[in-house]
């Protein structure tokens, strides 16, 4: 049996759900066919972390667009995201700090509420940090850290409520094409036709992607993170990025601190690998990491700990646009950090299928076709790669 959408949406990951509820919104009754349950790849294991502050002025761009959306969720969408305001710190090497006044003077600009911290109001918001040769950092008053799973539930229910439907348990296994054009999908549990595919499968979209002949310069990363329950005379800590210690934390409810490492973040090829346990010696580089920087965390202890995976590209931006054949889209690639930029993703790119062109995201600087013309996404005054 053959069932018809206006479009058809692969996954149901926070990319999926978003591009779903804004095509919902239009008017379009997409399906979303997830080969699993919503939120079960990269965004269900996402650290959440909502912040603003980057190299690239597009991706600023989609992170304060985005940011609205978080900040006044029940209005905009529908249900919760989750959204907690603590505050967002970036901190660099001595090397990178031209970069970071720089970066911070062009999120200015962009409207990004962000400004520039000293050593000694540094350690004011944060008692006990250790400072050793640091002189600023980047405070983001308004950031903070949302919930990825409930992010994507909300979405879809919204998009179902305008329309939509979701099929979980439904793996596409093929991508019918006729005449240089998509038509439809096919899944174990029946067909869908429609003239508008979106590949939005995460650490699998290069598996989607070549399902019409298309090869991606995707490769799945994984990442660990931990929690750890905090001392007791510790207090709570804004969400910080620390790119001299290579590491990022978040607080999570009234006593857990989230912390993940960007080094040592595996590539490999293989999205189905288990993800529910983190790499061996992980916790303990972790726990080493932050206690260099918050040296009062020497008798935290382990809560958990778990690993993820998501796609990577060489520039480690995402793939947002047309290619391949007429009616297939590309949404992925997201390289460790696309959860907070996915509302404003979503939007964008149901507004390039429908209308050919985006109102408020500029998605031209993610086009495939970048990689092909060596021009990757790069920031004015860029930092080292994160993900070393
Ligand atoms: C541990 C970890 C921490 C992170 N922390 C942050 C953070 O703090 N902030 C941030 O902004 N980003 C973060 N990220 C990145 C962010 O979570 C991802 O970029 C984002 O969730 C990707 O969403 P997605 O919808 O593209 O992919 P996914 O969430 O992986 O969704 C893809 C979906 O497609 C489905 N699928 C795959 N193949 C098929 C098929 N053939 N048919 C049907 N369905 C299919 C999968 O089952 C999956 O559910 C983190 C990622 C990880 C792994």
């Amino acid at each position: 049996m053959v069932d018809v959408a206006d479009a058809i949406v692969i996954g149901a990951g926070v990319h999926g759900a978003s591009v779903a509820f804004h095509l919902a919104e239009r008017g379009l009754r997409p399906v979303v066919l997830e080969r699993s349950t919503a939120a079960s790849g990269a965004t269900g294991r996402s650290s959440g972390l909502v912040r603003m502050h980057y190299d690239v002025e597009a991706d600023a761009r989609l992170a304060l667009g985005s940011y609205h959306y978080f900040r006044s969720w029940a209005e905009r969408v529908g249900g919760d995201a989750g959204f907690v305001r603590t505050g967002f710190l970036q901190l660099v090497p001595q090397e990178e700090l031209e970069a970071l006044r720089a970066n911070v003077a062009m999120l200015n600009r962009v409207g990004i509420v962000t400004e520039l911290l000293d050593a000694r109001q540094l350690a004011e918001l944060v008692p006990g940090i250790a400072l050793d040769g640091f002189t600023l950092a980047a405070w983001e008053p308004d950031s903070g850290y949302a919930d990825p799973t409930t992010t994507t539930t909300s979405l879809l229910a919204a998009a179902v409520a305008a329309g939509a439907r979701l099929v979980q348990n439904a793996p596409v296994t093929a991508v019918r094409t006729e005449g240089g054009r998509v038509i439809g999908v096919d899944t174990p549990r029946g067909s869908w036709d429609a003239a508008i595919v979106i590949d939005a499968a995460g650490a699998w979209a290069g598996r989607v992607a070549a399902m019409v002949g298309l090869e991606l310069p995707i490769v799945v990363w994984r990442h660990d993170v931990a929690y750890v329950r905090r001392p007791d005379d510790v207090p709570a800590h804004p969400a910080m990025i620390d790119f001299a210690n290579a590491f990022y934390i978040r607080p999570e409810g009234a006593n857990l601190t989230l912390i993940g490492l960007e080094d040592g973040n595996e590539l490999a090829d293989d999205p189905d690998r288990p993800v529910d346990a983190a790499a061996p010696g992980f916790v303990e580089r972790a726990a080493e990491r932050l206690c260099i920087r918050l040296p009062a965390f020497a008798t935290a202890g382990l809560q958990s700990a778990h690993s993820g995976q998501d796609g990577i590209t060489p520039d480690q931006h995402p793939i947002i646009g047309p290619a391949g054949p007429e009616g297939f889209y590309l949404d992925c690639g997201f390289s460790g950090t696309g959860f907070k930029i996915s509302p404003a993703v979503g939007r964008g790119l149901a507004e390039l299928i429908l209308d050919g062109e985006t109102t408020g995201a500029d998605l031209h600087p993610y086009r495939f076709e970048r990689f092909a013309e060596q021009d990757p996404v790069r920031g004015e005054h860029p930092y080292a790669p994160v993900w070393r």
